[in-house]
């Protein structure tokens, strides 16, 4: 089909979605499959990403071949129940794999509910018969499984009659711990506090459970409060030691600042 860019579609996947892939239909010879969820008042927005087996015979085997894969609709309607109708969120489409380069969805007839159109396009009416305004069904192909995979995304719709390809984006995570020299010196700035303060090292691992729950209900998803909030704990702490004993001690706020790494 011709690709053009007045209709194109922009489809974006969510920080961690692409990793997920390569371990899974990314990995696994053709055709497996991946359920994609996210909102429905954001239909282009793809936030939850799960790869499941396929349908077993009754051989107990995975109904999958190099040609087709039987979706299991058991496991996607739990998965939809307890993943994703608590939180919000619908399914949006399936991505799965084809053998060699066929990045495109395969055909079938219409209304057989057989072949990637058609068993899409089945699945949009079926919501539309249930009411629930799901009208994009986004459908990623993977080609080459392996070191690297190819993904192209498709979108079917019911108001037109072939798939519409759109553009994908990959959203990569802004807390993206850096492997660099940052945690080189990170490791270096621990292995200093464990030579100035041992007794707070192993006083605060002693109590580290008890710290990251504290944390992550003070809203551990911000770390700048996060830093704060053991910062608060640690003066605390170092005053408590000093009054207590008078040690040598560094600054309070230089061993905060050290000691946040390795509890999160
Ligand atoms: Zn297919």
């Amino acid at each position: 089909m011709s690709f053009s860019p007045a209709t194109s579609y922009k489809i974006r996947y969510a920080p961690g979605i692409w990793e997920k892939m390569c371990v899974s239909v990314g990995a696994f010879d053709p055709e497996h499959y991946a359920i994609l969820g996210g909102r429905l008042d954001d239909p282009f927005y793809v936030t939850d990403f799960m790869p499941m087996p396929p349908l077993l015979d009754s051989g107990g085997n995975y109904r999958s071949s190099s040609a087709a894969v039987t979706l299991n609709g058991p496991f996607i309607e739990y998965y939809l129940n307890t993943c994703l109708l608590p939180f919000g969120k619908y399914f949006l489409g399936v991505m799965h794999s084809h053998p060699g380069g066929m990045n495109s969805l395969s055909g079938g007839t219409p209304g057989s509910g057989h072949g990637d159109i058609p068993s899409m396009r089945a699945h949009l009416e079926a919501a539309a018969r249930y009411g629930e305004p799901w009208h994009n069904f986004i459908a990623p192909i993977v080609n080459y499984p392996g070191p690297s995979p190819q993904v192209t995304t498709w979108v079917v719709r019911l108001d037109t009659p072939r798939p519409i390809l759109a553009e994908a984006i990959w959203e990569i995570s802004h807390q993206a711990p850096d492997v660099g020299a940052t945690s080189v010196s990170k490791i270096d700035e621990i292995l200093d506090l464990v030579r100035y303060r041992p007794d707070l090292v192993r006083a605060l691992l002693q109590k580290s459970d008890v710290l990251k729950a504290f944390l992550r209900r003070r809203n551990a998803r911000n770390e700048d409060e996060s830093g704060h909030v053991l910062q608060q704990i640690l003066k605390r702490r170092v005053q408590t030691n000093k009054a207590a004993t008078q040690p040598e001690i560094m600054p309070s706020t230089e061993n905060a600042g050290m000691i946040i790494p390795p509890f999160f």
